[in-house]
């Protein structure tokens, strides 16, 4: 089997599509390693559902064993080096040689890198703190809520807005409405910029109507007990907060020289090869410019990572097998935004296509709700 070694490196969204693809095209003709850390597959569309407390952390997690049953070898490892010139992945207790290597380690968060953040933030940007917020938000009895990003890129540019719609209409439910305000802030110009700004204000319409105050253009400085401060010196009162943490790339892909001055990997945004021969990256490790879109890169998204998995692992597979066409990838994608009492807007479309983005926007309803119920589901099982 010399020469089909492939190597997929983290077991997200990306990474279990990649595996599964290559898996199903390749069977015995290759040997397909995952490496991940965690021993399962989580699911963070789910999160905003279990700040509510409408999912269940076991309800939105995945073994990752159980790939195994396809062929694939699960290796449950902490990856700390990549060596693209030895073609070598270290581990904490060994080293993986490979032919093919699939980089989808996502993002990592740098909460220190603002003072406070750590100590008074809440968010739901991993499974752990999506939980211990759910416990403070049934806590909560009255006063501010402030919601925000503290620093671009983040993942899924729609969840904060999301977060903020579904506790606003879970607090009305519960009575408590009265006793609070809402205050979303956020470094972007307007919400969820990618989308353009007539969606965008069609997201400020549905945010004033339920009483959340927007405030677009504030970078987070730091946070102090209660009190929010900005870089243009403005002050914010919070009682509860939640705070989209900085992202930025995982360690062992900066290490290994994979990044630019974006901070994250370059890749062919069509085929998602890197710089050096073999190596793709995926999802949300990558930085792809949009150079006719609304925002200078494509933002960060579980569907893109999806997209881009398939058709890394479809032309390595060509590769290997020397059978079918190398396929591109069409920059399409689509996102829920949950808004509480059974229903979601729905926005879809071509973040590459010329000379602008195609992207509709679908205002709040109950078929997109069910829609969203139904992706879950089907993460939850088709690849598994
Ligand atoms: C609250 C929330 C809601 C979201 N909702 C949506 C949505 O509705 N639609 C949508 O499209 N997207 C959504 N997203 C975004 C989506 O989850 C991500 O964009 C997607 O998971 C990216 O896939 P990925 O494979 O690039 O990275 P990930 O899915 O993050 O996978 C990376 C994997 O690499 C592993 N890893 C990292 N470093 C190491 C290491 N050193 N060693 C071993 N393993 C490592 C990690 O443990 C992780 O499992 C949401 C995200 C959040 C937080």
């Amino acid at each position: 089997m010399s020469g089909n070694q492939i190597l997929i490196l983290g077991g997200g969204v990306g990474g279990l599509v990649a595996s599964n693809v290559l898996a199903e095209r390749l069977g015995d003709r290759a040997k397909v390693t995952l490496v991940e850390r965690k021993d399962k597959f989580q699911f963070p569309p789910s999160y905003p559902w279990l700040m509510l407390g409408m999912r269940g952390p076991e309800q939105v997690q995945r073994d990752l064993s159980v790939l195994r049953r396809k062929g694939i070898r699960v290796a449950n490892e902490e990856i700390v080096s990549i060596d693209v010139g030895k073609r070598s992945v270290g581990t904490k207790s060994g080293e993986f040689s490979y032919d093919y290597l699939v980089v989808s380690l996502g993002a990592e968060y740098a909460p220190h890198t603002i003072p406070g953040l750590l100590e008074h933030a809440h968010h739901i940007y991993d499974l752990e703190s999506a939980t211990r917020f759910k416990d403070a938000v049934e806590k909560f009895r009255g006063g501010t809520i402030a919601i925000g990003i503290s620093r671009t890129p983040f993942k899924c540019p729609a969840a904060p807005y999301e977060v903020a719609l579904l506790l606003e209409d879970y607090y009305t439910k519960k009575g408590l409405r009265d006793k609070l305000k809402f205050e979303f802030f956020t470094p972007e110009p307007g919400p969820v910029p990618a989308v353009g700004p007539d969606i965008g204000n069609k997201v400020l319409e549905v945010l004033r109507s339920r009483g959340i105050n927007y405030h677009p253009k504030l970078r987070l400085k730091e946070i102090r007990q209660n009190d929010l401060s900005f870089e243009g010196g403005e002050t914010m009162r919070f009682d509860l907060l939640f705070c989209v943490p900085p992202h930025v790339a995982p360690p062992p892909v900066v290490k290994a020289g994979l990044t630019n001055e974006t901070g994250w990997i370059p890749v062919n945004p069509r085929t998602m090869e890197t710089s050096h021969e073999g190596v793709y990256a995926v999802g949300d490790v990558t930085s792809i410019p949009t150079p006719s879109g609304y925002v200078p890169f494509l933002p960060k998204a579980g569907v893109f990572a999806h997209g881009q998995a398939e058709v890394a692992a479809r032309n390595i597979a060509t590769k290997i097998t020397g059978r079918g066409k190398a396929t591109t990838w069409d920059g399409k994608g689509s996102c829920f935004l949950e808004v509480g009492g059974g229903q979601s807007a729905f926005v879809k479309g071509n973040f590459l296509s010329e000379p602008r983005p195609e992207i509709e926007f679908h205002m709040p309803g109950r078929v997109w709700h069910a829609q969203k119920v139904i992706f879950e589901k089907y993460w939850m099982r088709h690849w598994f």
